[in-house]
Formats: C-alpha cells, sequence, structure tokens
C-alpha cells in the first residue's frame, strides 16, 4: 500500500501525492512516459528511496511515515534491510554475478541474507529454475546466456527470497525482441499462480493480458488507475489517451 507518498530530488518533485494499493495476488502494471516516475515509485516500495511525506507499507509492515515534513515514525536501518526482502526486484539490467554459475546466483541471498542451509537452498532453487525453464542451466555461468535466459535467472534469483511482492522495473526493454515472449511467459505464470506484482513496462499488449489494475503515471502524479479494458481502450484524461496514441 502506498499512501500520499510525495518524494523530490533537490526541487524536482518526481512524486506528487501517490497512492495506491496492489492487494495480495493481483497484478498492477504501472505505464507512464519516460520520466514520469515510475522507477523512483519502485524504489520507493522497495526502500531504496526514503519518502518526503506519506507512508508505504507492504503486507501490513511500515517502513516509515511522514506528515507535513514531520517524521513520525521509522525503523532503524537493520530492520528496513529485513524489510526489503519482503520485495524482490527485477531490473532491466539482470545484474547476475558474473563469477557464479546459475545456481549460485539463485542460492546466494537466501544464504547470505535469510542465513538458510545451503543444502535446504539448493533444491529450491532448482526447483525455482525449473519454473522458469532453466533446469538445464544450473552450472551456467552468466555469460554462457542469452539476456532472455539471464533475466529469467534474475527472476528465479528474485522468487528464491520468497518476496511478499514482486517488483519489475521494464523487464524487457534491454532485450532483443525475439526474446522478450520468453521473459513475459514467465511473468504471466507468476500472476497466474497469484503472486503479487507490480510491473513497470512498455509492452500494452501484456499490460492487457496480464494485468489486473492498470496505474497511469504522468509527472509524479497519477493520472487514472482502471482495469485494462477501460485504460486503454476508454481512457477518461486526455493525458493517458495521448500517451496511448504514441505507444499502441
Ligand atoms: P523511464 O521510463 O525513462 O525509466 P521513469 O518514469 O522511470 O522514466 P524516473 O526514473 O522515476 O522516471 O525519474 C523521474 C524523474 O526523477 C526524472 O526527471 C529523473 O531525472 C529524476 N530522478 C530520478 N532519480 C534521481 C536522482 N537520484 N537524483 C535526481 N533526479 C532523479
Ligand atoms: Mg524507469
Amino acid at each position: 500500500m502506498v499512501e500520499h507518498v510525495t518524494k523530490s530530488f533537490g526541487a524536482l518533485r518526481v512524486l506528487d501525492d501517490v497512492s495506491f494499493t496492489a492487494p495480495s495476488g493481483s497484478v498492477t502494471v504501472i505505464l507512464g512516459r519516460s520520466g514520469s516516475g515510475k522507477s523512483t515509485l519502485l524504489r520507493t516500495i522497495n526502500h531504496l528511496e526514503r519518502v518526503d511525506e506519506g507512508f508505504i507499507a507492504v503486507d501490513g509492515a511500515l517502513i516509515g511515515y511522514r506528515q507535513q515534513g514531520e517524521l513520525l515514525f521509522e525503523l532503524k536501518e537493520p530492520e528496513i534491510l529485513r524489510r526489503r526482502v519482503d520485495v524482490g526486484m527485477v531490473f532491466q539490467g539482470f545484474n547476475l554475478f558474473p563469477h557464479l554459475t546459475v545456481l549460485e546466483n539463485v542460492v546466494e541471498a537466501p544464504v547470505s541474507v535469510r542465513g538458510r542451509p545451503r543444502a535446504e537452498i539448493d533444491v529450491e532453487a532448482r526447483e525455482w529454475l525449473a519454473r522458469v525453464g532453466l533446469s538445464d542451466k544450473a552450472d551456467a555461468y552468466p555469460r554462457h546466456l542469452s539476456g532472455g535466459q539471464q533475466q529469467r535467472v534474475a527472476i528465479a534469483r528474485a522468487l528464491a527470497l520468497k518476496p511478499k511482492v514482486l517488483l519489475f522495473d521494464e523487464p524487457t526493454s534491454a532485450l532483443d525482441p525475439e526474446l522478450v515472449g520468453e521473459v513475459l511467459d514467465v511473468i504471466k505464470e507468476l500472476a497466474r499462480s497469484g503472486t503479487t506484482l507490480i510491473i513497470v513496462t512498455h509492452e500494452i499488449g501484456f499490460a492487457r493480458e496480464v494485468a489486473d489494475t492498470i496505474v497511469f503515471m504522468d509527472a509524479g502524479r497519477i493520472v487514472e488507475t482502471g482495469r485494462p479494458d477501460q485504460i486503454l481502450t476508454r481512457p477518461r484524461e486526455a493525458r493517458t489517451a495521448e500517451f496511448l496514441s504514441k505507444v499502441l
């Protein structure tokens, strides 16, 4: 849940009174032109950016709360780090560890962050790799994989931490066109299985298929929110219609 979140970088107000709720098991797609604040919004949900106003709660757990510039409540840094694990994130660039195998990439965080035994995680990690269709690549190094395969490893790695919500920031925009589909298919499968997802993407067809709710942002504000058929075919706001006329 994001409530009245405002965030500025210097004089630039990047998020302006943004509120929305992503119910458990739902898929929210965030659309908006470049610079509208989409990545910053995801980064605040992941607690990589502190908010100036408002609050963010993941599964009822609050990190901090500011109102009229006054800090009302804030967790300490070690607790914030623990909570960050509740929010998985997959970026445009896959950010895999180049010196680790695919399996080691997936195993690393649950062992180091969650402190779980390696043998137990190994079994689970192989299940996650099977889920993204990469069972046969467990012992390969990232440099020997295609971009689409690397991104699927990044998804398996995020899932291995069992996050309560998984954020995707343009997960296919660095991929060659013929590799986009295999990554979107994995995300669609996650959506069907009830994982809570918040996805920034420019893939409108995919958004229509997978989203329960589309949030359209412009200049740091949520312009409108609705079901895909409403937003994509009957937008209420001129700015949404203008954006769609450029991307559809
Ligand atoms: P894109 O579609 O290009 O990824 P976006 O919607 O994700 O864009 P953001 O990356 O959230 O947009 O950026 C919103 C605005 O905030 C931009 O004007 C950007 O230049 C600015 N911005 C983002 N991060 C910082 C930062 N750390 N310091 C200063 N300005 C920033
Ligand atoms: Mg961005």
